[in-house]
């Protein structure tokens, strides 16, 4: 074993999961966890802490790891985590825990992730749940969001005696884990749903096919449902779009939808009743995380896919790991390069992305090279499916119909970031309903902060 280096995770072969939708990357087994843990040197400054946004106590569950005390290490990380084998799949470990490991200096850092999965996995596979259901105080809070936001909130909440209930507008639990994210990097059945029930075995309700904004109000939440405080999680939701000609053609798609119809419909699976699009060439726009699972779930729908994106591989903002899954499984990656029209044939869908090519040029606000067009390098990539895949914004419809509540230029919620509270007595808010489109894990440390926040308000009160 060579301390400085991972212990090497198995994965599917690129070549044989680019057709199917099993989870990509199979795990540490008991012997590969305990090897890795043991190459952690439980530093008592731990630094990979301080990259946790909700302070997981990494140096102890790997100590447990190394004693083959699994159940142990699963206690520790629920005291700070309610989805743990959600987290050690899609957080971007390199820039947060693994980002500050001791380890990392001189070789690569510990494999907190592939730990952290591989302990929750183990806790579900052998019927382990979270502790700390408490005795009720009686005080009731509404949880608008069934995210990592809202979970987060909710578990926290219910731990500390509170009788919790999450509105969902879905007909399923989970926000972005279950619409969003493909199955084959988060199992919906074995891993979202587990993660769930250990949430709901700590005393919280969740209730579906509730739409704040039109089923109930947050004013008649409280006032007249009898509901002390409501923590908003209802994320950002609402896709954008470039704004460019032939946008409205037949084919073109933003990514949530087409992620949606695969993910929460099920419409990879060919006995589904959802229909979607099996282009023959698809390209999509953008270079995030979510524009990662649209090609990678159109390659394995069947289409060549092509990747649009205008700045380099540097400045891809999706996790490396995901660049590195889409480049084994096929993905073609056309950096450098934005798109100015959509092309339609005679009956209005889309046949071909004229795109033009870019370079870097002076730091912008966000302190990435703005792209700057290359004049005269026109050139047309022929599809007939495009995904935009531009990020998205807070869906207005609570903001709307909730009097006094503050939301800011980018139609975010204003709440404070130490304990979310909002301009509105009694209604705290964190997550993508905040930030704007951010990470699981931000949104879980804000589902933390807001839980404490309303728990102080109501002892306050
Ligand atoms: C395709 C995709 C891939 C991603 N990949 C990663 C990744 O690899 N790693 C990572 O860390 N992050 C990733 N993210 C980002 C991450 O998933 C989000 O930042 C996170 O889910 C935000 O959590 P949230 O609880 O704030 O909101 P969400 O997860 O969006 O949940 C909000 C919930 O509120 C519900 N809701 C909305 N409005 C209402 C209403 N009016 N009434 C009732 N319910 C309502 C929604 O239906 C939804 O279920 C990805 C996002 C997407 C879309």
């Amino acid at each position: 074993m060579d301390v400085l280096k991972k212990t090497p995770v198995r994965e599917q072969d690129a070549k044989v999961r680019a057709t199917n939708f099993e989870e990509v990357c199979l795990g540490y087994n008991g012997e590969e966890a305990k090897e890795e843990a043991s190459r952690c040197i439980n530093c008592k400054n731990a630094q990979c802490m301080k990259g946790c946004p909700v302070s997981i106590n990494i140096p102890g569950f790997i100590e447990k790891v190394k004693n083959d005390d699994i159940e142990g290490a699963y206690q520790i990380i629920s005291e700070s985590s309610a989805l743990p084998a959600v987290c050690g799949r899609v957080c971007p470990q390199e820039s947060q825990c693994e980002g500050k490991c001791i380890r990392g200096i001189k070789g690569e850092p510990i494999s907190i992730g592939k730990l952290e999965r591989f302990v929750a996995d183990w806790a579900s596979e052998n019927g382990i749940k979270p502790q700390g259901a408490a005795e009720k105080n009686g005080k009731k809070v509404a949880v608008i969001g069934s995210g990592p936001a809202g979970l987060t909130c909710a578990g926290d909440l219910a731990k500390m005696g509170y009788d919790v209930t999450i509105f969902e507008a879905l007909h399923e639990a989970g926000g972005v884990l279950v619409y969003g994210i493909p199955e084959f990097r988060l199992p919906k059945t074995r891993v979202v749903a587990k993660e769930i029930e250990n949430v709901k075995s700590l005393g919280v309700k969740i209730e579906t096919n509730v739409v704040v904004g039109k089923s109930v109000t947050i004013d008649e939440l409280l006032n007249e449902e009898g509901f002390d405080a409501v923590f908003i999680g209802s994320g950002a939701g609402l896709p954008k779009f470039m704004g460019i000609p032939g946008e409205q053609a037949n084919g073109v798609f933003s990514a949530n939808e087409y992620l949606t119809r695969s993910n929460l419909m099920k419409a990879f699976n060919e006995d589904s009743n959802t229909p979607i699009m099996r282009g023959k060439k698809v390209a999509v726009v953008g270079g995030g995380n979510v524009a990662m699972d649209a090609a990678r779930t159109a390659l394995r729908l069947g289409s060549e896919v092509h990747i649009v994106y205008r700045r380099s591989e540097e400045e891809l903002p999706a996790r490396v790991e995901e660049v590195h899954h889409a480049k084994e499984e096929g993905i073609i990656f056309n950096l450098l390069t934005n798109p100015v029209e959509i092309l339609e044939d005679e009956k209005g869908w889309v046949k071909g992305i004229r795109c033009i090519k870019m370079e870097l040029g002076e730091p912008d606000e966000s302190g990435r090279r703005r792209p700057v067009e290359v004049p005269g390098s026109e050139f047309v990539i022929d599809v007939d499916t495009v995904i935009m895949s531009l990020g998205t914004s807070p869906n207005p419809l609570i903001s709307s119909t909730t009097k006094g509540l503050e939301i800011n230029k980018r139609k975010c919620i204003v709440a404070a970031e130490e304990n979310g509270q909002t301009s509105k007595e009694g209604v705290y808010a964190g997550g993508d309903a905040v930030t704007g489109a951010a990470t699981v894990i931000l949104a879980m440390g804000a589902g933390k902060a807001g839980a404490k926040g309303i728990d102080e308000y109501l002892r306050n009160k």
